[in-house]
């Protein structure tokens, strides 16, 4: 299909990068790995009028290991993260949910940033940011400013960003060696976007509980959702068949999903609670 026409710029600058989105008066758009905006341009979905591509803005497809945590440059790639090596011990759980982003084709030119932006409520990266507590950090046309994932995503597609701003880099929290981890995703197909999902994590203290639990799930709402409540469920607890049980129903009980086409809400709700279940499970083996 034939995509609308537009202006197109590749800046050497992220100063020049900004500049040009602020001239659009929100009628410009960055483009990163285009596998989310170019099929948005073919079905008109988006029209902007000038294109303003990243690829040659220095410095934003780095990955950074550091004693604070996992820094990702807005141009890091799905296939940058999963082949470095460093991942399975700096942030095993991001780099298990960046193996269900899509297919092979799409992985390798897919952006963190350009997935972070479009907020799709399905993508992993999001689930991740909400559920790791992320910190966005961006610059635009009035400076640089950080976002805390909890307070980035608005809703399907909406996030805070601003027109003229651009996504940096996506700052994840350090990861203790220790740490108990489980992903799950359920998709009709390998490489489709999930219809449901869940990322989960937690300490063990010296007595064996559980402690500092973060439950995220995917799919099941206009965006990924931490589920406080299913963490309460688990802190404090040995983490075994009971308490996952119940961290499954209170799961099913903390969403909200709408039926679509591809499912009705109460499968969806079921399908969550059946995640998270799957996510502990594996967290506690
Ligand atoms: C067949 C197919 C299957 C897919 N399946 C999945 C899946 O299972 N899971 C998943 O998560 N994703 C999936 N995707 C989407 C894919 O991961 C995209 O790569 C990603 O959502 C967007 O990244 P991008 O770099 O391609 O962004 P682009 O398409 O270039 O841009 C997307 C949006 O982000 C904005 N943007 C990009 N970079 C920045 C920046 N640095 N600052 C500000 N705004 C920016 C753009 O203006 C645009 O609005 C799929 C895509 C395809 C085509």
């Amino acid at each position: 299909m034939k995509l609308p026409p537009f202006e197109y710029a590749a800046p050497a600058t992220l100063a020049e990068a900004v500049a040009l989105l602020a001239s659009g008066n929100g009628d410009a758009k960055a483009i990163a790995g285009g596998q989310s905006l170019v099929p948005m341009l073919a079905f008109r979905v988006a029209s902007p009028m000038l294109l303003v591509d990243l690829r040659k803005v220095p410095d934003l497809d780095r990955i950074t290991i550091g004693k604070d945590g996992v820094r990702l440059g807005a141009m890091v790639r799905w296939r940058d993260i999963e082949d470095d090596t460093r991942l399975a011990t700096a942030h095993p759980l991001l780099q298990a949910a960046i193996r269900h982003v899509a297919h092979y084709q799409v992985r390798n030119r897919g952006t963190v940033g350009g997935s972070v932006a479009h907020a799709d409520p399905a993508a992993e990266m999001p689930a991740i940011a909400v559920t790791c507590e992320a910190e966005i950090a961006v610059e635009g046309a009035s400076g640089a400013r950080v976002i805390s994932a909890a307070d980035f995503f608005l809703g399907p597609l909406t996030t805070a960003l601003r027109p003229d701003e651009v996504i940096i880099e996506i700052r994840l929290p350090a990861w203790p060696a220790k740490r108990r981890w489980g992903f799950q995703e359920f998709a009709r197909r390998r490489g489709d976007f999930a219809m449901a999902g869940a990322a989960v994590f937690y300490d063990v203290d010296q007595s064996g509980k559980a402690a500092n639990a973060h439950v995220g799930v995917f799919g099941v709402g206009d965006t990924p959702l931490r589920l406080r409540d299913v963490e309460a469920v688990l802190n404090g607890q040995t983490i075994n068949a009971n308490t996952i049980a119940r961290a499954e129903q209170a799961t099913a009980a903390s969403v909200d999903p709408a039926d679509d086409i591809h499912a009705s809400a109460a499968y969806r709700r079921a399908l969550a609670g059946t995640m998270v279940e799957r996510a502990l499970k594996s967290a506690s083996a």
